[in-house]
């Protein structure tokens, strides 16, 4: 069972990821519904356009073509020998020229002409039915006589055989102002909307044309055969379009009863408004829609997936880290509490060490005098080994004193050591060549020496340092006179100093354990040192910050190394 407290922090980091998550895939969904939005407005635009100018070109084509026919027969209604011949109720001459228009202009399905009060004068081709009839109640007379204007009618059904559907024109035919009759042109619907089927929309578009009363007079798709389509004559979209009001946009088709997408775009002949429809299913007009959803749902999803996977590893590297900085926190922990031990048991050691040989220089002392006491009184009254002996003690209590004072100093090292300050090497190095005086003078030894620099350091053990080296140097004698050099070199942060000599050498195996305090005091050997020297130089240098290696080989001179950083450093 975790804490509470982690169980609560836990829940905030994974709400905190869920929120990231969230507002990954924020941005990814509103750009997704915005292109969709952008895309469909224009895609709707585009249909919208594209159906008004199918319209537009439809009402253009089917317009013209009607008033051409209305011109047409005007341009016979208005000729003289016909005016003089529908006057003079010339049924012969009336045909000769009915038969002429039709041949001129074939679509023409039957021509006939009038009296003023609608009986029938001549047709052709003749319908029998129709001989001596009065068309006073016929549509297209009706729209004629009115104001004597020529008329187009709505979709009809043809009076006589075959029973088709036409529409009519009917123009009135005028001599002297006067009305002489009226002449009339058939068409069979087929022949109205030919052109439609060029302004259809889509696989399963259509166009068509909407007489004044709102039946179908020509259809792109659809043979009309013989029936009226009034299907749309009471929609209210309809009805506004027949008023001179045009329409784009949805509405439901009654005949297929399925969502268009259309134009409804009014056109006016002799007076009255005709309607011509461009249409599409809403569903074909969008399918462009739905497939540019399809492709930013899928690249919607494509960027979602890659957003979730990204705050993902993002989580997964994010929670490693934080495993990983709890671990180092912990081995960190553990590692100061190792240090701050061993500083305080080494320091306790120290302490140990330096108390120890401070107490035992006294009775030392004692021991020495009184050895030595011994020596000069006795010596001679007793027997030869008495006097060995005592020589022996008194070599025994002084090397003892010797080595209590190296080991003083070298525990003093750390516990009593001074703070740096500035310190020329040159003057360490005369104070060093004063100390050794004597011996330098008896073993007839020459000391040279670079120019030497001006360091942070603890002048004091810069004195114990040299004169140990130096003191190596001229006691480790060949049987040359002891030539000794001190040099200096400035190598990147550190000065490197060198004590060379052309004594006796050391064996390359001694290289490393002349340093080590454990080894020299365990090694029982019988010279003339403590074997301490240069372990506290080690640890002189260590505590400046540098470190002391050798390269000599018996009987070849030593070289010591060692390096004290530049001021520079030690700031940094
Ligand atoms: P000590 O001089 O008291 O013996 P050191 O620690 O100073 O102790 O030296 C350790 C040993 O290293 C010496 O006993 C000696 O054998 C060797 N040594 C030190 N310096 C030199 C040197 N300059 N030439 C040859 N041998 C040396």
């Amino acid at each position: 069972m975790k804490p509470i407290g982690e169980k609560r922090e836990e829940e905030r980091r994974s709400a905190k990821w869920a929120l990231l998550i969230f507002l990954a895939l924020l941005p990814v969904g509103l750009l997704g519904v915005i292109a969709f939005q952008i895309a469909s407005d224009a895609m709707s635009e585009l249909v919208e356009a594209n159906n008004l100018a199918a319209a537009r070109g439809a009402a253009d084509i089917v317009n013209e073509s009607l008033q051409r026919r209305l011109n047409l027969e005007l341009s016979l209604a208005e000729s003289p020998p016909f005016i003089e011949a529908v006057a003079a109720r010339d049924k012969n001459r009336i045909q000769r020229y009915l038969r002429q228009a039709i041949r001129i202009n074939q679509p023409i399905f039957r021509a006939s002409v009038y009296d003023p009060d609608g009986r029938l004068l001549s047709d052709f081709p003749s319908v029998s039915e129709s001989k001596d009839r009065d068309f006073a109640e016929a549509d297209w007379y009706r729209g004629v006589s009115e104001a004597w204007e020529p008329n187009v009618t709505g979709v009809h059904r043809f009076n006589g055989k075959p029973e088709v559907l036409v529409i009519a024109i009917a123009v009135p035919v005028f001599q002297d102002a006067a009305v002489v009759g009226i002449l009339l042109h058939q068409y069979h619907l087929a022949s109205i909307g030919e052109n439609l089927r060029y302004f259809k929309l889509g696989e399963r578009g259509s166009s068509f044309l909407l007489d004044p009363n709102g039946n179908i007079a020509a259809h792109s798709e659809l043979d009309l055969e013989n029936m009226v389509h009034r299907e749309y004559a009471s929609l209210p979209v309809v009805q506004r379009a027949l008023l001179g009001e045009p329409f784009t946009g949805r509405y439901k088709d009654p005949r297929s009863d399925e969502w268009n997408i259309a134009t409804f775009w009014p056109f006016e002949i002799s007076g009255r408004n005709w309607v011509v429809v461009a249409e599409q299913p809403l569903i074909d007009a969008h399918s462009p829609i739905r497939r540019i959803a399809l492709h930013i749902g899928a690249a919607g999803v494509i960027l979602a997936i890659v957003a979730v996977a990204v705050v993902v590893v993002l989580w997964r590297i994010s929670e490693r880290n934080r495993y990983l900085n709890a671990v180092l926190e912990t081995r960190n922990r553990s590692l100061q509490k190792l240090t701050s031990e061993l500083e305080r048991s080494n320091k306790e050691l120290e302490e140990f060490a330096y108390v120890a040989s401070h107490d035992l220089q006294e009775p030392l002392r004692m021991v020495a005098s009184y050895t030595q006491l011994l020596g000069s009184r006795y010596r001679g009254q007793l027997d030869e080994t008495a006097d060995k002996f005592i020589h022996y003690a008194v070599d025994g209590a002084k090397r003892m004193q010797q080595l209590i004072e190296d080991l003083l100093k070298y525990s003093r090292v750390g516990t009593q050591g001074k703070p740096f300050e500035s310190v020329s090497f040159s003057k360490i190095l005369n104070q060093v060549i004063s100390n050794l005086k004597l011996a330098i003078s008896e073993s007839d030894a020459e000391i040279t020496s670079d120019e030497l620099p001006v360091l942070m350091a603890d002048p004091t053990q810069m004195i114990q340092l040299f004169q140990n080296l130096i003191g190596n140097a001229l006691k480790f004698r060949s049987e040359e006179p002891p030539r000794i050099r001190i040099s200096a070199n400035q190598e990147d942060e550190e000065w490197v100093f060198s004590v060379r000599d052309n004594g006796i050498g050391i064996d390359r195996e001694d290289h490393e354990r002349i340093f080590l305090i454990s080894q020299r005091l365990s090694s029982g050997r019988a010279v003339s040192g403590s074997g301490l020297g240069l372990p506290l130089c080690k640890k002189i240098v260590e505590r400046h910050g540098g470190k002391i290696w050798l390269d000599s080989e018996k009987g070849c001179g030593s070289t010591f190394y060692f390096t004290i950083p530049s001021e520079e450093a030690r700031v940094a």
